[in-house]
């Protein structure tokens, strides 16, 4: 009767214990997503949550144009269940290496209804649409629908998490996009002005107002004629341009010449292409934008 109490009663300690101590989680696998950089890695990390696991193939502060990929880089495309691309021929190394990598995924391509800004000046008969979309916030919105519709179509069973992870990561791009907008509209309209050495910021000009001008075109393969620079320097001189601008992934060399030799001053950093690292000003697209109108500001409103 006694050993019978006490076994009824560890039976019952023991239920006790084991609803107290945390349900041991499903094994639930994670949706293998890759990005191509590392800006398009966070937008995908916004939308899918802990539903997805995000590798993306050009880091931190590295330039997409010129990436050339690493067999390491396959590995990575054919373990990926989806793969998203920016497109507009930002990277030009993408379609071989997903031969190369035999993967079946046909790649997602983010700025999918984006209407493409047209590069000007250097027609040499290939396609020359700017593919720097993200510098606009509104075209961010844009990759996050696509992103969004990518991630449901490869796990219908996160729907409602990917359209709830979505909108809240949208009303953020909302917000981001306002205070831009009233950051740009402090500085004086003549002031509106500024080089940075590749074109990466037509986007960001046409949605905000800031003229930017580069001695180099959309793609930092190709590199500024003597003429180009000469003419900028012509430009800053005869328009007083107030600043200059490196940027987080080209050759700082270019820019700080440019500045010895117009008189215009280093106005500081700004993040074109790729994100910063953990420790860095922009280790997320929201701080990317973030910097870079705190740079303007610092630079051109009084
Ligand atoms: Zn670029």
């Amino acid at each position: 009767m006694r050993i019978r109490r006490i076994a009824v009663t560890l039976a019952a300690l023991l239920a006790v214990l084991c609803a107290s101590a945390p349900a041991p989680a499903p094994a639930q696998e994670k949706l293998r997503v890759l990005a191509t950089f590392s800006i398009l890695g966070d937008l995908v990390r916004n939308v899918g949550g802990d539903r997805v696991e995000v590798t993306t193939l050009v880091g931190p502060n590295s330039d997409a144009h010129v990436y050339s990929p690493a067999p390491a880089d396959a590995k990575k495309v054919a373990a990926a269940q989806v793969v998203i691309t920016n497109g507009l021929g930002f990277e030009g190394w993408m379609a071989r290496l997903v031969r190369a990598s035999g993967s079946k995924a046909s790649p997602v391509v983010a700025t999918k209804g984006i209407k493409p800004r047209k590069q000007a000046a250097h027609g040499h008969g290939h396609d020359d649409s700017d593919p720097h979309a993200w510098q606009s916030v509104a075209n961010a919105k844009t990759y996050v629908a696509n992103i969004r519709a990518a991630l449901i179509a490869a796990d219908p069973a996160g729907k409602a998490a990917y359209e709830a992870n979505a909108a809240a990561y949208l009303d953020k791009l909302d917000a981001l996009d306002n205070e831009v907008k009233e950051a740009v509209a402090r500085i004086p309209q003549e002031r509106r002005r500024i080089i940075t050495s590749h074109d990466a910021f037509g986007y960001f000009q046409a949605a905000y107002g800031v003229e930017f001008v580069a001695p180099q075109g959309v793609s930092t393969e190709s590199e500024a004629s003597a003429r180009d620079v000469g003419r900028i320097i012509t430009q800053i001189k005869r328009q007083k341009i107030p600043a200059v601008f490196l940027e987080n992934i080209t050759d700082p060399r270019l820019i700080q010449r440019i500045s010895a030799e117009s008189g215009a001053r280093i106005g500081g950093r700004l993040y074109s292409d790729a994100l910063t690292d953990e420790k860095g000003d922009a280790p997320t697209y929201l701080d990317l934008i973030r910097h870079n109108v705190k740079q303007l500001m610092a630079a051109l409103a009084s």
